[in-house]
């Protein structure tokens, strides 16, 4: 119903990237900072926003220190489902484990990405 309002903008890819590119925790000043540099028209209330919207998500965890937050790439973020129809971003909790895959494997996994593609319940029900 909200899809509309979870859209998976292009700000809001931009201001993931950032967080996640970073190798510090990062506050919304820095991150609004760095997306001007691609985005010279950003507002910082839409960084503000999408900050929000992707801790919301579980992309990106938010710490408070001396009244000042900051964000950073969530240590085992949970798997996005895009819909495919109506753009809408949802996260899916899979808990892969790190510790075992690293254990098994040998390689020192730190973290994981998965991006699920497909049609969300709202827009299966619509036919066409
Ligand atoms: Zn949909």
């Amino acid at each position: 119903m909200n899809g509309r309002n979870s859209r998976w903008t292009k700000q809001l890819k931009l201001i993931l990237d950032i967080v996640y590119e970073s190798d510090h925790p990062i506050t919304a000043d820095e991150v609004y900072t760095r997306s001007r540099g691609s985005m010279p028209n950003i507002s910082l209330g839409t960084v503000y926003r999408n900050l929000n919207k992707l801790v919301s998500e579980g992309l990106v965890s938010e710490s408070n220190a001396n009244g000042i937050s900051t964000f950073c790439k969530h240590p085992f973020p949970n798997t996005t489902f895009e819909c495919s129809s109506c753009r809408k971003l949802v996260s899916v909790p899979v808990d892969l484990n790190v510790l075992e895959l690293s254990k098994r494997s040998g390689m020192a996994v730190e973290r994981y990405t998965l991006q699920l593609h497909g049609v969300c319940k709202g827009c299966q029900r619509k036919c066409t």
